[in-house]
């Protein structure tokens, strides 16, 4: 299946000069979802994970589905004050400043083999920080897995010696 051609691209939004990648139409699609959450389901096979971890909110819509057909776990990686129990943090740059990720102290056992999962890879900096958080838990990060890649921003060499797993290429 050609998924790119279930990609809408919105321009200018949501600030001029952005391209932006809309994979609410992947997944308004059955047929398209299902393709899409099977391949990453291949991915995580092939890698051995035992656990899946997404940043929200995109990161649970690719990687819960991938989690309940294998019958692993999904630990959620979110912003600041969303967690209700004692979360570790990691930093990372935006544009302009700094946003913080979180993650529950015990989301992830040590030694346990994860795999991150997200819609899009841009710079790779939420991926990162992803990574970060893991490694702090004593994980291991055995792939990152995204539905969608934008090449130029080099995000690939940003995460440096990872796997990484995507199904569309811009
Ligand atoms: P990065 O941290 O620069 O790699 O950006 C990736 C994060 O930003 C992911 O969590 C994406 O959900 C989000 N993101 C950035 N650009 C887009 C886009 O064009 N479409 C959907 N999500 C995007």
């Amino acid at each position: 299946m050609d998924l790119k051609q279930y990609v809408t691209t919105v321009e200018n939004w949501p600030k001029e000069g952005i391209s932006f990648k809309d994979i609410t139409t992947i997944m308004d699609n059955g047929p398209a979802y299902k393709y899409a959450t099977d391949q990453i389901v291949e991915y995580a096979k092939e890698v051995g994970a035992e656990i899946i971890v997404g940043p929200e909110a995109r990161g649970f819509i690719i990687g819960c589905p991938v989690a309940y057909a294998l019958e692993i776990g999904f630990a959620p990686v979110r912003k600041p004050g969303k967690l209700p129990r004692e979360v570790i943090s990691a930093n990372y740059g935006l544009e302009y400043g700094q946003d913080t990720l979180t993650m529950h102290n015990d989301a992830v056992k040590p030694g346990q083999k994860v795999l991150i999962c997200d819609d899009l890879l841009a710079t790779g900096g939420t991926v990162d920080a992803t990574i970060r958080l893991i490694e702090k838990l004593g994980g291991q990060v055995v792939g990152c897995a995204f539905l969608i890649e934008l090449t130029e921003l080099k995000g690939r060499e940003k995460i440096g010696n990872y796997p990484v797993k995507t199904l569309i290429t811009y």
